[in-house]
């Protein structure tokens, strides 16, 4: 259980950070569809959003559904999202995650958290992008904005991103779970990024050890 005050904070933080930070790449590029978020959040990791928007709707108005990209070849697909960092590996991926898909789940999106950790190289924070991104349900996947941010406003206090994700689940009121990423990633690209976090613009500092040490005085 949270204690009050804490979860009181997140809570005020959350709001604030919602009537500033619109949706993120996932949230528009997916359109809440299953196939089309599962694919564009394999592809989005460690890329720059511009890249990804530009790349998925490639791939998929090649491979629209699992039944075709499974008979794709990886060298294929390399073609198509070459400018994708990982490419080579994100191609074997995709490949292997449509084919399961048709052997296990009649090529649908399984809407269920851990059938989706299941398939090939499907972590815990796709599997909950899919979750929230394309099946409206509440998780909190967490990547290294989320749980950079997370740490900052001592939220948690963890060392990687799983353990952020657990430690939140206890923190975050349920209701707010699947607002937790999207805010956060935005808040991670714009405001609070990884380097030289801009403090003095952030619209959460007085709720923020960090950034009231970091803030220059007016
Ligand atoms: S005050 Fe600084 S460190 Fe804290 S959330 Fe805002 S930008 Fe990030």
């Amino acid at each position: 259980m949270a204690e009050p005050e804490l979860a009181k904070r997140i809570i005020r933080v959350l709001k604030k950070l919602s009537a500033i930070h619109g949706s993120t790449m996932l949230a528009r590029i997916g359109g809440g569809q299953p196939f089309r978020t599962l694919v564009a959040t394999i592809l989005s990791a460690r890329v720059r959003d511009e890249v990804t928007e530009q790349v998925v709707p490639r791939v998929l108005e090649r491979w629209p559904d699992a039944e075709s990209l499974a008979v794709a070849s990886p060298h294929q697909v390399e073609q198509v999202i070459r400018r994708i960092g990982l490419y080579r590996v994100k191609s074997v991926r995709l490949v292997e995650v449509a084919k399961q898909l048709m052997r296990d789940h009649g090529g649908r999106v399984p809407s269920d958290f851990d059938a989706l950790i299941q398939l090939p190289g499907v972590g815990r924070k796709t599997a909950g992008c899919v979750m929230v991104y394309a099946f409206g349900q509440a998780a909190l996947p967490v990547d290294t904005h989320v749980h950079r941010i997370s740490n900052r406003l001592a939220w948690v206090k963890t060392s990687n991103p799983d353990a952020t994700e657990l430690a939140l689940r206890a923190v975050v009121a349920k209701n707010w779970w699947s607002r937790v990423n999207d805010l956060l990633v935005h808040h991670g690209k714009t405001i609070c990024r990884p380097q030289r976090p801009l403090c003095g613009d952030c619209l959460v500092w007085q709720d923020c050890a960090y950034g009231v040490k970091n803030r220059r005085p007016d």
